[in-house]
């Protein structure tokens, strides 16, 4: 069920793309465009981790929010490489993907190790975007609905329900992320339903009615509004499509039919 409650929130996850230059153009453009639209959204752009001071300075006071692709759970400490939530916190990130199916490919990310992360960035004010996601051959095998529920239960271990309240699900279809494959809009409700329910299961019915559940994987101009129309689908997060503004800011305008520039 759609509750009014839930604020629709869409991400541009740019990954490992766009120089310093580069991003704050294409951040500068999509501040620009979102002027009109960030009262009735949340609209987060998270850059490459070299570029958030540059896109937080260009976003400051716009109302469209900064977010970081990952951190470490820790605050500080001797860990060559990682990024903790007191220094994206510094930089003004106010949200943090956490388990991104790339992450768990190539980089051994775990449901632990996301769980960790994900009660380490609310400590510390960012809410994380917790992704889920089945891959193909288990899709094909019927295991989604196994598959999500073991990633829901572990990724989120740990989170109290006040916590809970802080944080966004996104559910990723792993075969579905840059393939340009999208889960039908009923696809993707019946996993966002399931995920609600689990939500129902672990943190009470109050609680998941307000637990925005992204949907990823594939989402472009002219699918964004027909997925978004879905019960349980409270937004996007957008790889491909978000690293130019024009294509961004369709999805984005997705109410109007995906006619905004
Ligand atoms: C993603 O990276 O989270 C994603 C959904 O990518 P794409 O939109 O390119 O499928």
């Amino acid at each position: 069920m759609k509750a009014d409650a839930r604020r629709p929130v869409i991400a541009g996850n740019w990954k490992m793309y766009k120089t310093t230059g580069e991003a704050r153009k294409l951040a500068l453009d999509i501040r620009n465009a979102s002027v009109n639209l960030t009262a009735v959204m949340d609209i987060v752009l998270c850059p490459s981790f070299g570029s958030l001071p540059a896109v937080g300075e260009i976003l400051k006071g716009s109302g469209v929010a900064l977010g970081a692709q990952n951190c470490f759970w820790e605050n500080e400490g001797a860990f060559t490489g990682e990024i903790s939530p007191v220094m994206l916190a510094d930089l003004g990130c106010r949200y943090a993907i956490v388990g991104h199916s790339e992450r768990r490919t190539h980089f051994g990310e775990t449901d632990d190790g996301v769980s960790r992360k994900a009660g380490a960035l609310v400590a510390n004010g960012i809410s994380p975007i917790v992704c889920v996601g089945e891959r193909l051959e288990e899709r094909e095998a019927g295991a989604t609905r196994d598959v999500v529920r073991s990633q829901v239960v572990g990724s989120l271990r740990g989170m109290s329900a006040e916590q809970m309240l802080a944080a966004v699900v996104a559910y990723e279809p792993v075969w579905a992320i840059g393939t340009g494959k999208t889960a039908t809009p009923d696809e993707a409700q019946e996993v966002h339903a399931f995920i609600r329910n689990l939500l129902i299961d672990l943190y009470g019915l109050e609680v998941a009615l307000r637990v925005r559940i992204q949907y990823g994987g594939s989402v472009k101009a002219d699918n964004a509004a027909a997925l978004m129309a879905q019960a349980d689908i409270d937004g996007a997060l957008v790889g491909g499509a978000s690293l130019e503004a024009s294509s961004f800011m369709k999805i984005v305008g997705y109410r109007t039919g995906g006619d905004k520039k």
